[in-house]
């Protein structure tokens, strides 16, 4: 068994919450779901990868997905979220760490996300390198209430333990 002091682990939690608008890609956890409608923003918009990306982030106290990826940057424009989580595990301050299990609530009222969650889970072991039984990715809905139960918006929160790498 790994032994772990206390300074080698951290624990994070993250947040995001997009617009459900006509004419956009929906984009959760990098699968592309067929719908009549996708989520607003600068990139992609994959709200429970960014939920991640702040979950990491916050665990190691290095600030916000939106100060490392300012949405006026054109650079960032429909970004692959994938892609700015795999960035974000190369900064200076996140690769001597590893995520050691990851734990995401997608609130969606509809479309019914379940035939996708396998797929969503192994894009984000994938993307983290570790193995799909230690990603978790649950879906609910908001049982017809608030902007996500109108079908307004999606909503996601992520929790992580990052482990420092062994020297
Ligand atoms: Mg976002």
């Amino acid at each position: 068994m790994t032994s772990i002091s206390g300074d080698g682990i951290r624990i994070g939690a993250g947040f995001d919450s997009h617009r459900l608008v006509p004419g956009r890609k929906l984009v959760l956890c990098g699968c592309r779901i067929p719908f009549e409608k996708g989520l607003l923003g600068h990139s992609d918009a994959d709200a429970p990868v960014h939920a991640l990306i702040d979950a990491i982030l916050g665990a190691l106290a290095l600030g916000d997905i939106g100060q490392h990826f300012p949405d006026n940057d054109p650079a960032y424009q429909d970004a692959d979220s994938l892609r700015l989580l795999k960035q974000i595990l190369s900064l200076s301050g996140v690769k001597n760490w590893k995520v050691g299990n990851a734990d995401l609530t997608i609130f969606a009222e509809s479309p019914k996300l379940a035939p996708y969650i396998p797929a969503m889970q192994q894009n984000l072991a994938q993307a983290l390198g570790i193995g799909s039984d230690a990603v978790s990715v649950k879906a609910k809905t908001a049982e017809g209430l608030g902007p996500v139960g109108k079908g307004e918006s999606i909503e996601a929160h992520a929790a992580v333990l990052m482990i420092r790498r062994a020297r």
